[in-house]
C-alpha cells in the first residue's frame, strides 16, 4: 500500500488494504448466496459512493441476480450534512421483489432509513442492506444492518468508491484521515550542538520542512541580496541580525510553504521576543509549536567542534576563535532564556547532545512523541 497521501488540504494514511477488501467482500458474497437461493434478489446500488463495491461484489454472486442504482447525497466535505437528496430514481418495480440494498458505507443511517422507508413503499417481498463498511458509533436508525464487510469507527475514511469533496473515489485502497497533528519543532542548542544534522534526519523521519535561519541568511550573504548585504556585518561579528529582519523572513517562508505536515525550526528563535512573533505568526495559521528539543553539550567541545568546522566547510565565521567565543556569549544570554519561556508553556524537553547522530536523533524523536 501507498503511503500518507493528500486529498485536497487534508492528508489520510492507509487503513484497509484492497486484499482485505477482496476478502471482506468474498465472505458477504458467500452469505448472500446462501440466503438468496432461488429467491432472483434486487441488488439496488446507492450510488455514487457503493459503485466499486457494487461491481466487485456482483462479481462474486452467483445466483440469479437483477441490479438497479439509486443515486443520493448527504456528504459535503467530512461532516453529515444530515440532509438526505433523492436524485436519481428506480426505474423498475420492486414490487414482490427481495431487495438488497448496497452501500459504500452505513454511518448515521440517515440516509439508508430514508431509501428503505421510500421503497418500502412500494410494497417488496424483502429488503436487506449490505454494506462495506459500518459505523457502529454512529449509527442513529434501528433498520438491521444485514452483510458488513467492515465495522469501523467514526474517522472519516476515503478511497475505494469513497470521497472527500469528490476527489479519492478511485483509490484502490481505504484511507482514513491523518490526525492532524502538525509537528512544529523549535530545535534549540548553542552553536555546534548539531541542530543542522539532526535537522536532516528528522525532517526525513517526519516529513518536516527544515528552516534554518543561518542558512537562510548565509544563501543570501553568498547571493548579495539586499538581505545578505544587511545580515553581513552582524554574521561576521557573530552578533544577532535585527529581530525585525528575521521575523520577517520567517513570516515570507511560512507563507510560501503552505501544504507543510510541520516545521523544524533551526536557529530561530533566537531572542524572546522572536519566541513570542513566532508564537503569533504560528497562531494567526491556525498552527502552534508543539515541541521545543534543545540540545546540551559541552562549551569546550562546542569550540573544538565549531573550529574544526571552519577548517573543513570554510565557514567564516566558525574560523575564529574570539567570534565562537561571542556567539557562545550571544547565546547564554540572549537566546538559552528561551527555554524557561517554552518550558512555562510545557514543551520545553533536553537532550543530550553528544553521542552518535543516530542515539541523540532517536531521543529527539522519542522527545516529540
Ligand atoms: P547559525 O548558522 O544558526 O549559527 O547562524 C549564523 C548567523 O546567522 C548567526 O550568528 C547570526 O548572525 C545569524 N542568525 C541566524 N539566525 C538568527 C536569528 N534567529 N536571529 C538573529 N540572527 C540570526
Amino acid at each position: 500500500m501507498k503511503k500518507q497521501i493528500k486529498i485536497h488540504d487534508k492528508f489520510f494514511e492507509p487503513f484497509i488494504s484492497n486484499q482485505e477488501i477482496e476478502r471482506a467482500i468474498a465472505k458477504v458474497a458467500i452469505d448472500i448466496n446462501k440466503q438468496y437461493q432461488n429467491k432472483k434478489p434486487l441488488f439496488i446500488g446507492i450510488l455514487n459512493g457503493s459503485f466499486l463495491f457494487f461491481a466487485d461484489l456482483l462479481k462474486k454472486i452467483d445466483i440469479e441476480c437483477e441490479v438497479a442504482f439509486l443515486r443520493v447525497s448527504s456528504y459535503q466535505g467530512t461532516q453529515t450534512t444530515g440532509e438526505v437528496k433523492k436524485i436519481l430514481g428506480l426505474d423498475k418495480s420492486i414490487e414482490n421483489r427481495d431487495i438488497i440494498i448496497v452501500e459504500d458505507i452505513v454511518d448515521t443511517g440517515i440516509t439508508l432509513d430514508r431509501i428503505f422507508n421510500d421503497l418500502q413503499k412500494e410494497n417488496p417481498n424483502s429488503i436487506k442492506i449490505s454494506t462495506l463498511l459500518f459505523k457502529p458509533k454512529a449509527y442513529t436508525k434501528k433498520i438491521p444492518v444485514d452483510f458488513v464487510g467492515f465495522e469501523v469507527g467514526n474517522e472519516f475514511l476515503v478511497g475505494y468508491g469513497l470521497d472527500y469533496n469528490e476527489l479519492g473515489r478511485n483509490l484502490n485502497d481505504i484511507y482514513i484521515i491523518s490526525e492532524n497533528k502538525m509537528i512544529n519543532l523549535v530545535l534549540f542548542g548553542p552553536p555546534g550542538a548539531g541542530k543542522g544534522t539532526q535537522s536532516e534526519l528528522i525532517k526525513k523521519r517526519f516529513d518536516l520542512v527544515h528552516l534554518s535561519t543561518g542558512d537562510m541568511f548565509r544563501y543570501h550573504l553568498k547571493n548579495e541580496t539586499e538581505l545578505g548585504k544587511l545580515a553581513k556585518s552582524y554574521m561576521d561579528g557573530g552578533n544577532l541580525v535585527p529581530d525585525e529582519v528575521v521575523i520577517n523572513m520567517i513570516d515570507s517562508r511560512l507563507d510560501y510553504e503552505k501544504g507543510a505536515k510541520g516545521f523544524i525550526f533551526d536557529g530561530f528563535p533566537r531572542t524572546l521576543d522572536q519566541a513570542k512573533a513566532l508564537d503569533e505568526l504560528l497562531e494567526k495559521k491556525g498552527w502552534e509549536i508543539s515541541n521545543m528539543v534543545s540540545l546540551e553539550v559541552d562549551q569546550e567541545e562546542l569550540v573544538k567542534r565549531l573550529l574544526l568546522r571552519g577548517k573543513e566547510s570554510g565557514r567564516k565565521d566558525d574560523q575564529d576563535e574570539s567570534v565562537i567565543r561571542n556567539r557562545m556569549n550571544v547565546y547564554e544570554t540572549q537566546t538559552a532564556p528561551l527555554k524557561n519561556y517554552y518550558a512555562n508553556q510545557g514543551k520545553h524537553k533536553s537532550v543530550e547532545g553528544t553521542g552518535s547522530i543516530e542515539e541523540i536523533s532517536e531521543k529527539i524523536a522519542v522527545a516529540i512523541s
